[in-house]
């Protein structure tokens, strides 16, 4: 059996590391040198000097959700009178300001709201295309494909393929949390078990849309079980680029938020989930080794704030997210964003500098939009409003 230290010159040499392995590294392994391989594989499989980050915003068009996660701080039950759906004018607007900060993609995601339709989701993309075609549009997680399809009484195949035809071009990874299904009927029973959360992501790889995939610690889960989520995400993305090239973009990690807002954090049994800042950064490190066949992987100042997203730059991680504009579901749960809920482009470009990096904004396929060789103003990187497309007609949903 290899020593820790062993597994880490292997993995330095790009050789794959078996579930077994992976586990011995983890446990055993040095954080800090676990941290350096990891950087010098991240150095070597994207550009070095780089860091690259996306204006997108994030928009959740409803809040309304029977499925009860026991870490969720973001929803209502119907009939709540906190209950919401967007509508079109607050849409519009939200993608006007976007726009104005020279934005390219938003990320919309929801509850598992009863009430909605599929056509409600096709009216809702044809008419995001049709007004605003130049923003991508990466929305709904699995467990919202799954929730489509069971009320319509569809496959997600059927429901995928409709909502790609409508205008969808990405299905975002939320929702994985741990890929383990003894940790998901303890956290979130009503959710989306492992084999389906892939499989939707098999359907929109294959059907060439943009997919990134999740992790967030800090459930209670062991060590092996996180294992077992990596392993499952490595294995999916492994038949993905062998069957059509177009496999997850991305690897995002986060902890947990807990606080008394939501039933985890409330629990009796508190003391035993989270993650702290350090776990956080070995896990990333860890997941740079053992996910073997990933790119990128994203640092996440929503949920670790900006000194330790910084650090994650030098765990493995050659992404620094996005502006997000607004966060509306971990900031419930007092994450960083309550503090400070989005990032000016201004911002972010500071903090990659102040990482000792440089800056390039990239769009969702990690392909880079803008390069940024000189320190640029705040009135260079301000937002330019543009007129607004919305109308009485146009707007009226
Ligand atoms: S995490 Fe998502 S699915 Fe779970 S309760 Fe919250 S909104 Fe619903």
């Amino acid at each position: 059996m290899y020593k820790a230290s062993d597994l880490l010159k292997k993995a330095a040499n790009g050789e794959r590391l078996t579930p077994e392995e992976g586990l011995r590294l983890y446990t055993e392994g040095d954080p800090e040198t676990t941290m350096e391989v990891a950087h010098q594989l991240r150095l070597q499989k994207t550009e070095p000097g780089l860091v690259t980050y996306l204006v997108d915003r994030n928009i959740n068009y409803t809040n309304v959700c029977t499925t009860d996660c026991q870490f969720c701080s973001f929803y209502r039950l119907p009939g709540h009178p906190e209950a919401y759906v967007i509508t079109r004018q607050e849409l519009g607007e939200k993608i006007e300001e976007l726009l104005a900060w020279g934005g390219t993609r938003i990320l919309m995601q929801g509850g598992h709201n009863p009430d909605l339709p599929i056509e409600w989701y096709e009216d809702l993309l044809r008419w995001l295309k049709a007004t605003y075609p130049e923003i991508e549009c990466d929305c709904f997680s699995p467990s919202e494909i799954e929730n489509i399809a069971h009320l319509e009484g569809m496959s997600m195949e059927e429901v995928l393929e409709r909502l790609h035809a409508a205008g969808l071009d990405g299905l975002p990874g939320g929702g994985a949390e741990i890929l383990d299904d003894e940790v998901r009927k303890r956290i979130s029973p009503k959710k989306t078990k492992t084999d389906v959360w892939l499989h939707a992501m098999r359907i929109a790889q294959r059907l060439g849309m943009v997919t990134s995939a999740t992790m967030v610690i800090g459930f209670g889960e062991t060590i092996q079980q996180r294992i077992n989520s990596l392993t499952r995400l490595r294995e999916l993305q492994d038949e993905s680029l062998a069957a059509h090239g177009n496999g997850f973009t991305a690897f995002i990690m986060w902890t947990a938020q807990l606080s008394e807002t939501n039933s985890m954090g409330r629990s009796r049994h508190r003391d035993k989930y989270g993650a702290n800042y350090d776990e956080y950064l070995h896990t990333n490190a860890f997941a740079r080794i053992y996910l073997d066949n990933f790119t990128n992987f994203q640092a996440s100042w929503p949920t670790q704030g900006l000194e330790v997203a910084r650090r994650a730059l030098y765990a493995g991680a050659n992404d620094f997210g996005s502006t997000m504009l607004e966060e509306n579901v971990v900031s419930q749960a007092s994450a960083f964003t309550e503090r400070e809920p989005h990032m000016s482009v201004y911002r972010l470009h500071e903090q990659i500098r102040l990482a000792g990096f440089e800056p390039a904004q990239r769009d969702s396929r990690y392909r880079i939009v803008r390069r940024f060789e000189r320190v640029m103003t705040k009135e260079e990187l301000a937002p330019n409003p543009i007129p607004s497309r919305l109308s009485p007609t146009n707007a009226t949903i």
